[in-house]
């Protein structure tokens, strides 16, 4: 079956879809995206990706290219088409098309609309959380606003490159005072020593994680005492559990960090638990 792509208005067979070589995305990374899970068919926390999505556009003053509503349309239909039961939606908005020019084009430059949906390695995923994942620490050298879901990735890129080339599946930046503020592609968590779950406040020094904010519902419902401050990578490393979380891995326990064994040296308690309850509290569409 070939995958089918929307772009700007049109379900094309994925090997057939292209955007102008003109296109803001491909000139400047000039544009945003969300990755949102699927779930048994159904769209994992959709109304909260859609609310960042806009906050994202509305912070780069690219307006939205449809309604909400009509976008969830699009985003059903590519599931569907694509027929995916487990896996991910991909949705990228750019600023549009227009002749080269750092500045913002002509108003009325129509935005640029991509939406894909692939299957994802359900088993394989649940394989690689039974065994836990390596991270390795990366300085962090992002600008600020990394608050924003830019499509504008490229520290992201080297540092997962990084990752790879050390037998790694995820970087942690560590920013100027020692601290991690996040993942290459997730947010970052500790449990310290006397079982608090500890994970950097989402101000502009990382992405607010959707998969976070559910998280928090969940760390509270399992009754657990969370610190949202700063950690640094020393106080990973002694750490008795680590785990980082993304719409595409949910939470992926950390059992090594930068060679040094997290805790026991497998999934801990509270990552484990926290993957399994998750569900409970994320919402389908
Ligand atoms: N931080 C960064 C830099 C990310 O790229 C991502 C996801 O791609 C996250 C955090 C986690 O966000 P979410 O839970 O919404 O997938």
């Amino acid at each position: 079956m070939s995958r089918i792509a929307y772009v700007n208005g049109r379900y094309l067979p994925a090997r057939s879809a292209t955007v102008h070589i003109e296109d803001r995305g491909y000139q400047f990374s000039d544009g945003v995206y969300e990755v949102c899970e699927v779930r048994g068919g159904a769209i994992v926390d959709q109304q909260r990706h859609m609310a960042r999505l806009e906050r994202s556009l509305a912070e780069l003053r690219i307006r939205m290219p449809m309604s909400a509503g009509a976008l969830a349309v699009v985003m059903r239909e590519c599931v569907r088409r694509n027929r995916v039961r487990e896996g991910i939606i991909y949705l990228q908005i750019t600023r549009g098309v227009a002749r080269r020019d750092h500045a913002f084009p002509p108003a009325g430059t129509a935005p640029s609309v991509v939406v894909t949906a692939r299957t994802l390695d359900f088993a394989g995923n649940e394989r690689t959380a039974a065994e836990g994942i390596a991270v390795v620490t990366v300085p962090d050298n992002r600008w600020e606003r990394v608050d924003i879901k830019s499509i504008s990735l490229l520290p992201n890129v080297l540092a997962k490159q990084a990752a790879r080339e050390q037998g790694a599946k995820e970087a942690w930046f560590v920013d100027r005072d020692g601290h991690v503020t996040e993942g290459s592609s997730s947010n970052a968590w500790i449990v310290t020593k006397d079982g608090k779950v500890v994970t950097r406040p989402a101000d502009r020094g990382i992405l607010r994680g959707i998969t976070r904010t559910v998280l928090l519902d969940v760390i509270k419902a399992q009754g657990l005492e969370l610190e949202e401050r700063a950690f640094t990578a020393e106080e990973a490393y002694g750490a008795r559990e680590a785990f980082v979380t993304s719409a595409s891995q949910i939470v992926m326990p950390v059992v090594r960090i930068d060679d040094r064994p997290v805790g026991n040296g497998a999934p801990g308690l509270v990552a484990t638990t926290l993957r399994a309850e998750f569900h409970r509290h994320a919402e389908l569409s």
